[in-house]
């Protein structure tokens, strides 16, 4: 029952503490590897969000929903949610953002990275396509990521848009601690976080579960 818990973002017990994030105790020894190696390659690698529980993916997921915070399309365009249907629009926000309960942050084992020694320091991140691309400011640690990152188990699921979620180059997971949580993160246990809480567009989720579960949650990509 705990894993179930863990898996879907409602039990802590699976995390440690690094660098003022949280993260699966079972991926800390290699990610401090990484970035050692990193370190040796001149990048300074960082977390910029770790692990993230339900209940603030469900702060994501209704902010975005009612119109409180912006939804972006594939091509950073601002999306109109008002104009969708009702499944259009769980779609829409399910591109860049998991539903809570079938987020990988909640696993502890998958975060969002960047460079900041390459940046000023006010700089502002987005994650956005841009700032992994050739001409931007993590160019460098894109490259090294897919070089390096298989040498201590990490790979990056969204590495390319298959259909699903976005094409998020930032996004790594460690595979073994990954692993375990993904077989706990099942339609009914999402179904039961889900059940169990506030989640806007809850009634219109719900019917539609096994079908968001395929598209946004099976499809990854394979190890690099
Ligand atoms: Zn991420």
């Amino acid at each position: 029952m705990t894993l179930a818990l863990c898996a879907t973002g409602r039990s802590e017990s699976h995390l440690c503490d690094w660098q003022g994030h949280r993260l699966n105790r079972e991926a800390l020894a290699d990610f401090q590897r990484l970035q050692r190696l990193a370190q040796g390659d001149g990048i300074d690698l960082r977390i910029a969000s770790g692990y993230r529980s339900f209940s603030r993916q469900a702060m994501i997921w209704n902010n975005k929903y009612l119109g409180v915070r912006p939804v972006y399309d594939a091509t950073q365009q601002l999306v109109d949610l008002t104009a969708l249907p009702a499944i259009e629009r769980l779609h829409a926000i399910m591109l860049y953002s998991a539903l809570p309960g079938a987020s990988r942050h909640h696993f502890g084992s998958d975060f969002d990275v960047w460079d900041p020694s390459t940046v000023a320091e006010d700089y502002q991140l987005q994650l956005n396509p841009d700032e992994y691309a050739s001409n931007g400011p993590f160019a460098t640690l894109n490259a090294w990521l897919s070089e390096h990152l298989h040498e201590l188990g990490f790979y990056r699921p969204y590495l390319k848009y298959l259909g699903g979620v976005a094409a998020e180059p930032w996004h790594i997971s460690h595979i073994s601690s990954a692993e375990t949580l993904q077989g706990w993160q099942t339609p009914a246990t999402i179904a039961d976080a889900l059940n169990k809480s506030e989640v806007a567009g809850k009634d219109e989720i719900l019917p539609h579960l096994d079908e968001l579960y395929e598209r946004y949650v099976l499809t990854l990509c394979a190890p690099e």
